[in-house]
């Protein structure tokens, strides 16, 4: 008989199937899920999804032009795309290693869902659109007004713009990329956009959810994976840090797992 425990917050069902994931070798019992947000919340995510659309509008309305006047501008707008992938995976990566849930503001909102991800991937697909986006939203609201700033007030505004366009564009829709990922049938237009690799690809993001989930950590278009993993860009800066610091890397993610899962007779862990 599996056990049931009201010490973990968030715990919302008891999961009958254990097949949702490489984590799941037959030992969880009750799987985290995402947090249901108030009212104020939705408000906040609906406002920054709306401010940073008509940022992004404007970006849009203003860079098109060059882009249009001289088609070389498309390398500067990739270069953007480029790097909104690694920050997606250099985001993401902090999160699963030195990132806590129990840090201030930014814990339970931005990085208990990364831990819930890796255990309760599915639990992924009921959050909405609004859910989804909001607070990636939110982040490129100073990015994008900056943008557009400078674009205004220096020489190399346009250059920045195209740039920023790139950047802020497709980054905006990095959660996004990631759901659909993990839908088993995305709708058509999607699964081509995710086979060209124009965005982040099933199999590629799977290879994350393998354990130990220490590749593929980028989740807007999944370009930056191969070359990262391929140097061992990850792995070589945690070692630094932890040279440089003495901390190791996910303690806060296996107190994390080991408080979620509990083996076959075992009580899942109180605190
Ligand atoms: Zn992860
Ligand atoms: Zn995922």
């Amino acid at each position: 008989m599996m056990l049931q425990s009201d010490s973990c917050g968030g715990l919302d069902r008891i999961h009958p199937e254990r097949s949702s994931g490489s984590e799941c070798d037959g030992s969880i019992v009750r799987l985290p899920g995402h947090d249901e947000f108030s009212p104020a919340t939705r408000a906040f995510e609906i406002t920054s999804i709306l401010v940073a659309s008509a940022l992004l509008a404007v970006l849009v309305f203003r860079t098109l032009p060059l882009i249009v006047g001289n088609p070389a501008w498309v390398f500067v707008g990739l270069l953007g795309v480029l790097l909104a992938d690694f920050a997606s995976g250099l985001i993401h990566w902090f999160a699963d290693t030195w990132g806590h849930e129990t840090m201030p503001i930014l814990g339970r909102r931005l990085l208990r869902p990364f831990r819930v991800h890796h255990l309760n991937p599915k639990d992924f697909l009921r959050r909405d659109f609004i859910d989804c986006n909001g607070d990636v939203a939110f982040l490129q609201i100073p990015m994008l007004a900056s943008t557009l700033f400078l674009m205004e007030h220096t020489s190399w505004g346009g250059a920045l713009g195209v740039f920023g366009l790139g950047l802020c564009g497709v980054g905006l829709f990095t959660n996004q990329f990631h759901l659909w990922a993990h839908r088993a049938s995305p709708a058509p237009i999607i699964r081509w956009l995710q086979d060209r690799g124009l965005i982040l690809g099933r199999a590629e993001h799977r290879r994350h959810h393998r354990q130990p989930h220490q590749t593929a950590y980028c989740i807007t278009t999944g370009w930056c994976n191969g070359p990262l993993d391929r140097i061992g860009f990850f792995p070589r800066l945690e070692r630094f840090i932890t040279r440089c610091t003495g901390i190791p890397p996910r303690a806060d993610y296996h107190g994390f797992v080991s408080q979620h899962r509990g083996r076959a007779g075992n009580h899942p862990h109180h605190h």
